[in-house]
């Protein structure tokens, strides 16, 4: 600390809980606050910043002000860099990537109820933390995590509810451990708060939402695809997320490894939405001998929180590993120092971490096209619905009708251009959804074309005559 350096100090009278707290003005070791003598509106007296030019810069008031209500710069002073050496002064090597291992479950066939298969999907992933509390119809998640995660060593804990599940996965995740929590219906809910702090946090972590009928308890063993627009605008602030949508146990366990490797890749939380059918479905599924991981990349030494990439993915440390971390949720430069006033911080964080996900759409997206040639009537479908979508086109097809499929594994980033495209190929697309139409107005977004939903509202799986029924112009069940 040097007193070379001059220091602005910003206090947010509004945030300052004043004479209930006062702690900036003991703590300041150069005697720079003092406490107020102004009351304002709400009754309080917010201390005051009163001999600002003694100031060295310490931070020690930024830091332990509770309500985050002061922030110290440096006047004319460049992003400061918190560390770059481990400590012991030795250089760790760079780490990360893609790597090729070994199935955690034996190759072959094997038979489960899709929370199960999402569960050692999980494993095979890497997780080695689960924090959660149970809801139906998600529970069984959290009770094959529970035996799993003893037999490999890893951490379970039942929480007390689920705010505290999502920060305790996020708390592992920056501890260096792949983590995951699941649930349902109101305790997504619960848990989108925390979401959005992983969003700010560039915090790797995957959050199972197995769809229950809403809202609110509504249905709890009742299937629906309600939570669609939750998982994308559910946070608040508004930045692009990654969602998933399982068909099968098959895609609950192989969509469950590929949400760690994107949560790994991009340092996201990634949403698996699944839905009660999917979850509690029992069928077969294949692993195969190995698979492709990726673990976060790290570079001691490098901003935790910034790339030169406008549209890149920073170097993430752990909690242990040397490096001075300062993680907040609070608009924060490349080192983590926050930056509660800067424009230029605030638009520059919050478009990257934005961009390192519409940047990189092509590797995110994943869909599979149905009954393609000549198809005039496209039905996009997803999650369990698409099984009964399926089954109604394979039946229209067998009467002529020239209609094909778009089932889309990945629904945000939402592949407007893959609609875009169909569109210029066909006529009409036609969305059955287990809701009251969310996927289809994003459909309709991206096309001139007409867009028709079919929509089914009442807890059960999506019935296959209600979409065979308006694929060949019929009145539906
Ligand atoms: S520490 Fe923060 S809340 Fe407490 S008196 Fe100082 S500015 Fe106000
Ligand atoms: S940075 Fe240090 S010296 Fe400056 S006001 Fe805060 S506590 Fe006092």
């Amino acid at each position: 600390m040097s007193k070379d350096r001059t220091f602005t100090i910003q206090l947010d009278e509004d945030l300052c809980k004043g004479s209930d707290c006062y702690i900036c003005v003991n703590a300041c070791p150069k005697g720079v606050f003092a406490e107020g003598e102004r009351i304002t509106p709400k009754g309080l007296r917010p201390s005051q910043v009163k001999d600002p030019d003694e100031c060295i810069g310490c931070e020690i008031c930024e830091f332990l002000c509770p309500d985050l209500g002061i922030t110290v710069e440096e006047v004319g002073g460049t992003e400061r860099v918190i560390t770059s050496t481990p400590k012991g002064g030795a250089t760790a090597p760079a780490s990360g990537g893609w790597t090729t291992v070994q199935s955690s479950l034996d190759p072959g066939t094997h038979y489960m109820i899709g929370d199960e298969a999402c569960a050692e999907g999980a494993i095979a992933a890497g997780c080695r933390f689960y924090a959660g509390y149970p809801i139906t119809p998600a529970s069984e998640i959290m009770v094959h995590m529970a035996k799993r995660l003893v037999q490999t060593d890893g951490v379970f804990i039942q929480m007390e509810d689920e705010i505290g599940s999502m920060a305790a996965v996020i708390g592992a995740s920056w501890a260096g451990i792949k983590s995951m929590t699941a649930t349902a219906g109101p305790g997504f809910s619960l848990m989108t708060e925390n979401v959005g702090y992983a969003c700010m946090t560039e915090t790797p972590c995957v959050v199972v939402d197995v769809q229950r009928a809403g809202p609110s308890t509504g249905q709890a063993s009742r299937p629906a695809s309600g939570d669609v627009m939750q998982a994308k605008w559910g946070t608040h602030g508004g930045v692009e997320i990654i969602a998933l949508a399982p068909w099968s146990v098959q895609e609950m366990y192989d969509l469950t490894i590929k949400a760690f490797n994107l949560a790994e890749r991009f340092r996201v939380p990634v949403i698996l939405l699944a839905d009660a059918v999917t979850g509690h479905l029992r069928e077969s599924f294949q692993v195969e001998e190995t698979m492709e991981l990726f673990d976060r990349i790290k570079v001691p030494g490098a901003p935790p929180f910034g790339s030169d990439d406008e549209s890149g993915v920073p170097s993430m440390p752990s909690f242990g590993e040397g490096e001075e971390l300062l993680i907040t949720g609070s608009t924060h430069d490349r080192y983590g120092v926050r930056k509660t006033a800067d424009p230029v911080v605030h638009e520059r964080l919050v478009k990257r971490i934005s961009k390192k996900i519409i940047a990189h759409m092509e590797e995110i997206t994943d869909y599979e096209l149905y009954f393609e040639d000549g198809a005039q009537r496209v039905v996009v479908a997803y999650g369990s619905t698409a099984r009964s979508a399926l089954w109604a086109v394979k039946a229209a097809r067998e009467r002529g009708e020239r209609v094909g499929m778009l089932r889309l594994k990945s629904l945000w980033p939402f592949p407007g251009e893959l609609i875009r495209d169909w569109g210029r190929r066909c006529e009409e697309f036609i969305v059955p959804e287990t809701n009251l139409g969310q996927i289809s107005q994003v459909v309709q977004q991206h096309t001139a074309n007409p867009v028709s939903l079919v929509s089914q509202t009442n807890g059960e799986i999506m019935d296959p005559r209600r979409v065979r029924d308006f694929l060949m112009g019929r009145k539906s069940h």
